[in-house]
């Protein structure tokens, strides 16, 4: 090829954002994502805004999102029914706001004893988790791509210490969910209240316990005044992932450039919101120590009961749900495969540089 056929053709510009030639062959598309998250929660709700911005930025101006918060197009809880119904074209959400309808849309999250956020991203990405995920979305008219991911989450705020799995008995816990169902098999009373709910209800003690996120989002909404007692880990979230949903039929209907836009943009965000947290929760936990925090881990033969607990709620749900048997199946093979490695390699040398003086 001669070298100005090479610069002038159409090899450049395939690296390159798309110029005011192309964009003015492309329509202008304005889209709405319904995110289930309100501003407060920062990090997460700033995924769909990294999102809409790159892909605006990839596209001349020509594709627009607007992105409405948890409550202002539709409630938080109903984003899934939004995008499948096409009330919005897009969502930012977390699978496992909907295992009422099937219980597999939690592996798009976490389900306890699971995945951590990099061994999320490989079953995501490298290890058919969502090729899986599709299958299963497609049921709701959604396709779903990675969203971002908070790392393992902290194991939550307790009025007075848990010294052993006795003392979880009759215990009033805010802790939604497949985590909540396990609670409530050692003894626990799990409680869903949103956000804003929490800090009150802990406040005049009609629960003894809640769990959130981790540091950076826990310490805005001031646990550490009135619970100083901070277990970890949040062993039914090692890596929860959140999920950007798009309407099938949109999906379909976009050109092959905005759906490369919208495809890097989601990945993007999705690498950027775990990097944040990865930033920001350190110092965080290391202010909520300086204000006297008690660090805490689980008691063990709270860990143990739990984690029994949670196999034999999946091995049952497999026997009855062939959607959440068709993915489990392979889901733990990954899982146990990725733990023999990250076993060997990782765990030493994370044990060998936090732990050995
Ligand atoms: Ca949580």
């Amino acid at each position: 090829m001669q070298r100005r056929d090479f610069l002038s053709g159409a090899g450049v510009a395939a690296l390159l954002p798309l110029g005011a030639a192309q964009a003015a062959d492309l329509p202008a598309i304005r889209w709405r994502l319904a995110s289930s998250f309100p501003k407060s929660l920062d990090i997460i709700y700033g995924a769909a805004e990294t999102l809409a911005r790159r892909i605006a930025a990839l596209t001349a101006g020509k594709f627009q999102i607007r992105v409405f918060a948890g409550g202002e197009l539709v409630p938080g809880l109903q984003v899934l029914d939004a995008v499948g119904n096409g009330t919005a074209e897009c969502g930012h959400s977390a699978g496992y706001y909907y295992v009422g309808k099937n219980l597999a849309l939690a592996f798009d999250a976490a389900v306890p004893f699971g995945l951590t956020a990099r061994q999320q991203n490989a079953w995501m990405y490298a290890g058919g988790g969502i090729e899986a995920l599709r299958r299963l979305y497609a049921k709701y008219n959604v396709v779903q791509f990675p969203g971002g991911n908070t790392g393992a989450q902290m194991g939550g705020w307790f009025r007075k210490p848990i010294k052993s799995l006795a003392d979880l008995k009759g215990l009033k816990m805010r802790i939604p969910g497949i985590g909540g169902q396990i609670m409530a098999k050692l003894g626990a009373v799990p409680q869903t209240l949103p956000g804003g709910d929490i800090y009150p209800a802990l406040e005049r003690g009609a629960i003894d316990a809640a769990e959130w996120v981790g540091p950076y989002d826990d310490e805005k909404l001031g646990f550490h005044k009135i619970a100083r007692h901070y277990y970890y880990p949040g062993w039914w979230e090692g890596g929860p992932q959140l999920s950007f949903y798009v309407n099938q039929t949109s999906w379909q209907g976009l050109p092959d450039a905005y759906r490369q836009a919208f495809e890097v943009a989601a990945a993007e965000a999705n690498q950027l919101m775990l990097a944040q947290y990865d930033a920001k929760n350190p110092p965080a936990l290391l202010r909520l120590v300086g204000q006297g925090v008690q660090l805490h881990a689980y008691p063990k033969d709270v860990m143990l009961a739990a984690r029994r607990a949670t196999f034999a709620l999946y091995e049952a749900e497999a026997k009855t749900n062939p959607d959440f048997a068709a993915i489990y199946r392979d889901w733990k093979t990954f899982r146990d495969t990725a733990f023999q490695w990250f076993k060997v390699n990782e765990a030493a040398y994370s044990n060998f540089n936090y732990f050995v003086k």
